[in-house]
């Protein structure tokens, strides 16, 4: 572990003038001495203690013929939890790989805390990663699992090692298992103890790699608001990787959306979902997924139609259709989130509705409109499989997306979401 120790002196000159210095002693070893500009940098450097950034990070394999990560760049605050999601092989796993150093990028740098890391060993590097698979050593016991990565990266002795082990395992709750072995761990405990073992080393990064993957549904639940209460109370800086989309809208300040080994938005959660940049993302965040179908944008009496050869007709009356009157001629992807759709009895669109499916507090109708159009409507909206119902949504809940671009026509993103 690196440690730096900064020591204040005052210089006098022989003109009788002194000056402020400031001394950095590192690992007790080595003394720099800054004055000026030089004492602004070290305070930049360490206002960023544990930002971790990526700048147009690359990774090809098999010579270039595959690219598991094509141009990535994120830059991840001290302290700020970080989800990366996207679907199976996204790039996900490669990115935090390439973070913890288990990787070396094709291009692109990465830094952390300010300092370029790309070509530094994982060793070096102080960061703590957590495997879906935990990687615990299966002949150490629990205590010797937690006490190795301390042996090979800091100079404790035995006596302190065994201290901060026992004090960790007490904040884990599972101070009880330290003389067990992984094979009498059921998975939850091992993921703990393999959490535990990250803990101990205070890292200034933690890298999760679909850490609750092998869990139960429920112990999931459980685990996650574990990891999220150990992150805040101890204020380190979290990437964590899932392809889970509902885990990554409930854990984490930030969303960080992969597809094809690109980065497509990051964002708080509310606002990617509310405010999705292309199509790819929003029918990846939310369940289920929002309905998509191909409308024609038409000009009819001063408004904005959007229609089907089905019979679908949606007139935009607000801003939006201001918007949209470029696009007037056009074929657009309208997109409507389940949950945003209501069973009306005034004006809205005809539709029978083929299936219903009840979850629990609400129901899930299959409607017979184009692709698979799904109402998420209260329980207490119970029609019968084959009844024509009319559905509406509000003119703000609507989503248009370019058909070939997949870009959003209409959302102007918050500051919170960047477009990348
Ligand atoms: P994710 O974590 O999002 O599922 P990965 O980062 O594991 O995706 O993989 C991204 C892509 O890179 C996938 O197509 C995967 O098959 C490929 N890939 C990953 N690791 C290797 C490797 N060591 N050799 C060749 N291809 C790899």
């Amino acid at each position: 572990m690196l440690t730096l120790m900064v020591v204040k002196t005052t210089e006098s000159s022989s003109d009788g003038s002194s000056a402020d210095r400031l001394k950095v002693v590192r690992n007790n070893t080595s003394q720099i001495t800054l004055i000026g500009q030089e004492l602004w940098l070290l305070v930049d450097r360490l206002c960023q203690m544990a930002t971790v950034t990526l700048d147009n990070l690359r990774k090809e394999y098999d010579k270039g013929s595959i690219i598991a990560v094509d141009d990535v760049s994120l830059r991840v605050e001290d302290g700020e939890f970080v989800t990366v999601v996207g679907p199976s092989g996204c790039g996900k796993s490669t990115t935090l790989r390439m973070i913890a150093g288990l990787e070396q990028p094709t291009a692109g740098r990465i830094t952390i805390g300010g300092e370029d890391v790309t070509d530094v060993h994982a060793r070096r590097r102080d960061v703590a990663m957590v495997f879906q698979n935990y990687a615990l050593y299966p002949h150490k016991t629990v205590e010797q699992n937690m006490a190795f990565g301390l042996r090979m990266s800091t100079d404790l002795s035995r006596e302190q090692r065994e201290a901060t082990v026992h004090e960790t395992a007490t904040m884990m709750g599972i101070e009880e298992l330290l003389d067990d072995r992984p094979s009498e761990l059921s998975g939850g405990q091992k993921q703990r103890v393999a959490l535990g073992r990250a803990i101990v080393r205070e890292p200034d990064v933690f890298l999760f790699d679909e850490p609750l993957s092998n869990l139960d549904a429920k112990l999931r639940t459980t685990m996650r608001t574990e990891i999220q209460r150990l992150q805040e109370e101890l204020d380190i800086t979290a990437i964590y990787v899932t392809h889970d989309q509902e885990e990554a809208m409930t854990m984490g300040d930030r969303l960080a959306i992969l597809n094809g080994g690109n980065l497509q938005q990051t964002g708080a959660p509310t606002d990617v979902y509310e405010h999705p940049k292309n199509e790819f993302v929003a029918g990846f965040v939310g369940s289920p997924s929002m309905n998509v179908l191909d409308v024609n944008v038409e000009h009819r009496e001063n408004a904005v139609t959007l229609t089907n050869a089905d019979g679908f007709e949606y007139t935009l009356t607000g801003e939006r259709a201001q918007r949209l009157s470029s696009a007037v001629g056009d074929t657009v992807r309208l997109g409507v989130r389940p949950e945003d759709i209501t069973v009306v009895d005034g004006t809205g669109i005809e539709t029978a509705v083929e299936v219903i499916e009840p979850v629990g507090s609400d129901n899930y109708l299959y409607l017979d409109l184009p692709g698979e159009f799904i109402a998420r409507v209260d329980s207490d909206t119970e029609p019968t499989t084959g009844d024509v119902v009319r559905v509406s949504f509000e003119e703000t809940d609507l989503h248009l997306f370019d058909p070939e671009s997949g870009a959003s026509l209409l959302s102007e993103p918050p500051a919170s979401v960047v477009a990348t």
